[in-house]
């Protein structure tokens, strides 16, 4: 297939289209660069400098295209909270502009990166999809505005879309890893401060209701996460309805002081901590089940523990001179 990824030269997009040409479909990487970076791009992806909001480049990259992954978005919890403005906008506005372009392009299928902020601060663990969402955070409740559009578009216009509902993704493939200018993310700041980049970390509140007081979050390789991107194009494909799945590993989670044991043990190097007040919209704990999509999907995370996600975020760091 011919596949668009909005977003595909970022963090998880880059990833995606590695894997998208890895399986032997064309990609066309539409990206305004913002945060992306160039050299994310996979060389056997063609990558279109745009931005959603210019509809003429955006008609042009769709050109041809069978599908698409949607993954362009402003996607920081706290900034959402301070701007939610820029988020309605680029999350709701730009995506609703996308799915005009894709229904002028008589395009069908799309996939669409969605998270756990979704459902806010659930009243059970692990969280299912079919239960409530709430969002606590402008982010989340963006990202659900758009999944929300989603069946309508689907009964009137014939879309079909998989919302994707990712928990924490983390770590790295052999060619792109997490970097973010300024970075928010735990992983990488653990990392950075690992290596010397940046002097400490602030855990941000250690009295929530969890077993050692820090926010416990479920990581997923980033290269998992890609998996499940081909797997839910594979199935639009074969006809498959439209779906919402949760992605994340299950089991317990970890909590930011255990990312930070982990990291220590996995570095080999101290990691100064400092105790910062709580951050707005960052519920207590956040754990997928992913039973649905492996039920539907076939899907599974191949690498579960976090060792083996913090650790290949570290050997990419070192592979790039940042560590
Ligand atoms: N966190 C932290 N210090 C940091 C960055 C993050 O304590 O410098 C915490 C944050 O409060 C959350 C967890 O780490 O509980 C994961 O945050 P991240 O921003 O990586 O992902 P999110 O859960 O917001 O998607």
């Amino acid at each position: 297939m011919r596949v668009v990824v909005t977003g595909g030269a970022g963090y998880i997009g880059s990833v995606v289209a590695e894997e998208l040409v890895a399986k032997g479909h064309e990609v066309v990487v539409f990206d305004n660069l913002q945060k992306g970076h160039r050299d994310a791009v996979v060389p056997e992806a063609r990558l279109v400098v745009g931005d959603l909001a210019d509809r003429e480049r955006l008609r042009g990259a769709l050109r041809g295209a069978e599908a698409v992954v949607h993954m362009a978005a402003d996607s920081l919890v706290g900034e959402s909270v301070q701007d939610p403005a820029k988020y309605f906008r680029t999350n709701v506005v730009l995506g609703l502009a996308l799915l005009d372009a894709m229904r002028e392009a008589s395009i069908d299928k799309l996939v669409f990166s969605s998270t756990a902020a979704v459902y806010g601060d659930p009243k059970r663990q692990p969280i299912e999809e079919t239960d409530e969402t709430e969002p606590n955070n402008a982010y989340g409740e963006t990202k659900l505005a758009f999944e929300r559009a989603l069946p309508w578009y689907a009964r009137a216009y014939g879309l079909r879309a998989v919302s994707l509902r990712y928990f924490n993704a983390a770590g790295a493939s052999e060619r792109n890893g997490e970097r973010h200018d300024p970075e928010t993310h735990l992983v990488p700041i653990v990392l950075q401060a690992a290596a010397g980049a940046r002097p400490d970390v602030t855990v941000f509140g250690d009295d929530y209701a969890t077993p050692d007081g820090t926010c416990v979050r479920d990581y997923v390789h980033v290269v998992d996460l890609a998996r499940a991107h081909v797997a839910a194009l594979d199935a639009l494909a074969a006809g498959g309805p439209s779906r919402a799945y949760n992605l994340g590993c299950g089991g317990a989670g970890y909590s930011v002081k255990q990312v930070l044991e982990v990291a220590r043990a996995v570095t080999g190097r101290d990691i100064s901590v400092k105790l910062g007040p709580r951050r707005a919209g960052d519920p207590a704990v956040l754990v997928a089940s992913s039973a649905r999509i492996a039920r539907e999907l076939g899907w599974a995370p191949t690498m579960q523990s976090l060792e083996a996600i913090v650790g290949s975020a570290w050997r990419w760091m070192q592979r790039r001179d940042l560590a």
